[in-house]
């Protein structure tokens, strides 16, 4: 069986080597165990109980919760030559017809279904006769009401374990927490299930911190950052969806919105068009991202604070899936924290709002501070980061330095606080402090102060900054609807330089620093690069099917790294399986060789030297 499992993973998907736990978790479903797979986005679920379907003998049944889901992974599937197929109320008459010709044939090893639909006696009675080898239930945190998915129909999926008596019930999810795993365990009845848990951490992703003083500027800088790549930028409220995406569609970008105050129909255009990489950017409420797989969302935009670290978790997940470099940026305000909690003082029960305002509470802290941002979101799920130095967040990667006169500023700000009369907000405070002409602050006679324009060589926004990290250190704390500044305790024991708080300012250097995933780039030829993404979308649209389903950037990279001219050295390039090299390798290599001899290079028919490809799967843990 071991080496059946190793050689569906190299003649399907070209890959030699496994993902952190995906063997064991295949494994147990093959010896006929129940399983409770937790693995980050990315991790690598879906082959957890694709190669068990292929090789045991039978029916793999899937259940996944949403329709775009189980058509993408359809499709991928057909794409590496596993048959696979979905029945769904969408199919019209003769395509359910054909279905049910191939699954009494036994055509088929994986078939995705709804909920609903398994549960239907019915169905069950028709796929039982044909030997069902084991169920997958994807997404499985939706039957948990402490999940952040829900769904009621997931919760009927208890009686399958009755329904189906002794088959291996596979179970995966995303999500950490322990009380949803407790849930899965308990409500699908699961016999002793084996639980397998992987690291939270990505390390491919690269977490960015601002603060927002300019949105459309800042996130024009990321964009060109990225220029012709997939990327999701994720607002607050529907109204911030529309403005930014206007504004980005009148600078040229080719962005489309997503909301649910948009109908359907173009809500899933809008969904379909980003897959099919018709347009680059989607930008959402969080309404958007379940079911969309696409591999190569190269960066995720926070506009605003998400409403929890888990929401950030999983929005912040869908960059990056093929382990390339991605970038995660936060641009916050400290003011998003009442926007949230004015959206959730009206939408939510007295009960709920605490559990949620405590959770918004913990994404202030996280925005607001200065730990290694991987550091801290593995603390939050309860794991800890074996590396002392992420190199991937703005922390760890210095593009903050501790401010060398910590004391003298902090005093300067909490005296004018005092000064003030502790009656205004961070806003004003920032502005006296610059030495600014607004009209308040004159009216107030406030440029007569002592600490009026006294940290004049800092901008606005870098003062706002520091007020808030003396907020975050308790010398500050925020008081009344209007946030009004007050000096506490602690503030006055700075005051009297008896405590030196440590304050930190964006690095000069960093401004000009490129991106960390320039790194997963190295060797790789960008021309080439453009040449056969142009192809694999070609492919792809004649195909009917996502870019990223024909070939994962992954993938591409590796060809525009080696440029390999001969179709036997395919095999080696990781993520080439048997069928995408017959399909459409001769296209590939014939692209490469027109390349090479248009441009005068040395394409290579061989791996010349000792460098040659890495294993197949390896690459996926190249860091940023
Ligand atoms: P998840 O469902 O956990 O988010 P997926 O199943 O979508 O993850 O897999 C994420 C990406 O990783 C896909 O592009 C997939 O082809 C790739 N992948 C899966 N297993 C391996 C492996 N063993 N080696 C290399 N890449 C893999």
């Amino acid at each position: 069986m071991t080496e059946a499992i190793q050689a569906a993973l190299t003649r399907y998907w070209g890959y030699t080597a496994f993902l952190p736990l995906q063997r064991e978790a295949i494994q147990a479903i093959c010896s006929g165990k129940d399983t409770v797979v937790v693995l980050p986005t990315g991790g690598g679920k879906s082959l957890c109980f694709q190669i068990p379907a292929l090789v045991l003998p039978g029916l793999t049944v899937v259940v996944s919760p949403l329709l775009s889901l189980m058509k993408d992974q359809v499709d991928a599937l057909a794409e590496v030559g596993a048959p696979a197929g979905r029945i769904d109320s969408s199919m019209t008459e003769a395509e359910r017809r054909e279905l049910f010709v191939r699954l009494r044939s036994n055509q088929l090893k994986i078939l995705y279904v709804s909920p609903e639909r398994l549960l239907n006696p019915g169905f069950l009675d028709f796929v039982r006769p044909l030997g069902i080898s084991s169920v997958a239930i994807d997404e499985a945190h939706c039957v948990s009401m402490w999940g952040h998915d829900f769904r009621p129909e997931y919760r009927q999926l208890g009686a399958l374990r009755d329904a189906l008596p002794g088959i291996p019930i596979g179970t995966y999810t995303a999500t950490a927490t322990e009380r949803v795993r407790q849930d899965i365990r308990a409500q699908l009845k699961l016999a002793d299930p084996l639980v397998l848990i992987g690291r939270f951490d990505r390390p491919n992703l690269l977490f960015r911190l601002e603060r927002r003083y300019d949105l459309l500027s800042q996130v024009r800088q990321i964009l060109d950052r990225h220029r012709g790549e997939s990327g999701i930028i994720y607002c607050i409220r529907k109204k911030d969806v529309d403005d930014l995406c206007e504004r980005l569609q009148e600078l040229g970008y080719r962005a489309l919105p997503y909301h649910a105050g948009m109908d359907d129909a173009d809500r899933k255009r809008n969904q379909e068009a980003f897959v099919a990489e018709e347009a680059d950017i989607v930008v959402a409420t969080v309404a958007f991202g379940m079911g969309i797989d696409k591999s190569n969302v190269r960066f995720v935009i926070h506009s605003g604070m998400p409403k929890s670290l888990e929401h950030y978790q999983q929005e912040t997940g869908r960059a990056g899936r093929d382990g390339l470099g991605a970038e995660c940026v936060l641009l916050f305000s400290p003011g998003d924290y009442h926007t949230w909690k004015f959206i959730l003082e009206n939408a939510e029960s007295t009960q709920a709002l605490d559990i949620h305002l405590r959770k918004l509470s913990d994404v202030y802290s996280f925005s607001t501070g200065y730990q290694c941002r991987h550091r801290s979101l593995s603390q939050y799920f309860g794991q800890r980061l074996d590396r002392l130095n992420c190199m991937a967040c703005d922390v760890c990667l210095e593009d903050l330095e501790p401010v060398t006169d910590s004391l003298v500023v902090a005093q300067k700000i909490l005296s004018s606080v005092i000064r003030q009369r502790e009656v205004f907000g961070a806003e004003y405070t920032a502005g006296v402090l610059i030495g600014s002409r607004e009209q308040r602050i004159l009216a107030n006679g406030h440029d007569q102060l002592s600490t009026y324009g006294l940290l004049g060589d800092l901008t606005k926004h870098e003062v706002r900054d520091l007020i808030e990290q003396l907020t975050l250190l308790g010398a500050l704390e925020r008081t009344g609807d209007f946030g009004v500044l007050r000096v506490t305790p602690a503030g006055r024991q700075i005051l009297k330089s008896e405590h030196t708080p440590r304050l930190m300012r964006v690095a000069k250097k960093s401004e000009a620093r490129p991106g960390r995933e320039d790194v997963s780039w190295k060797d790789v030829d960008r021309e080439l690069f453009e040449e056969l993404r142009q192809l694999r979308s070609t492919i792809a649209r004649a195909r009917n099917v996502p870019a990223y389903v024909i070939l994962s950037d992954a993938t591409l990279r590796e060809l525009a790294r080696w440029r390999p001219i001969e179709p036997g050295v395919l095999q080696q390039i990781p993520g080439f399986g048997k069928k995408k090299i017959q399909d459409y390798g001769g296209r590939i290599i014939d692209l490469i060789r027109g390349y090479a001899s248009k441009n005068g290079i040395a394409a290579r028919s061989a791996w010349a030297g000792t460098a040659g490809p890495p294993a197949a799967g390896g690459q996926r843990r190249r860091r940023l």
